[in-house]
């Protein structure tokens, strides 16, 4: 696979036996359809995420980026409640590209809704 952003090569990773396709060049990671959320309840999986966070934000202002896989333009999703989290999602397989230090802050998101759960449970 190659890489939508900086056109070299992706790599496969392994997490708990999810595959993940991560950019050997700027670390962006490509997800297949739900692999982020089967991803997002596992302990310590932001640490696939190893890039430069700089050099993701920089990455994050290419706005044509077409899906690794099917090659159609996939969509800027910018989310800003409760952290502001940007990736790229395809509407035909619905994968989703994330910039190097965009997937920690999706993490981060995780912890914050677990903690929103713990409040709720008090009140
Ligand atoms: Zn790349
Ligand atoms: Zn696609």
């Amino acid at each position: 696979m190659q890489c939508p952003k900086c056109l070299k090569d992706m790599e496969v990773i392994d997490f708990n036996g999810i595959e993940i396709d991560r950019c050997i060049e700027c670390f962006g990671m490509f997800f297949d359809h739900l692999e982020k959320e089967d991803l997002r309840s596992l302990k310590g999986a932001e640490t696939i995420d190893i890039g430069d966070e700089f050099v993701g934000a920089r990455l994050n202002e290419i706005v044509d980026v077409p899906c690794p896989v099917c090659k159609v333009k996939m969509n800027h999703v910018l989310q800003t409640e409760p952290f502001e989290i940007k990736f790229e999602s395809c509407p035909t397989c619905r994968g989703a590209f994330f910039d190097a230090g965009e997937f920690r802050d999706y993490m981060e998101d995780e912890i914050f809704d677990q903690f929103q759960e713990i409040v709720r449970k008090i009140d």
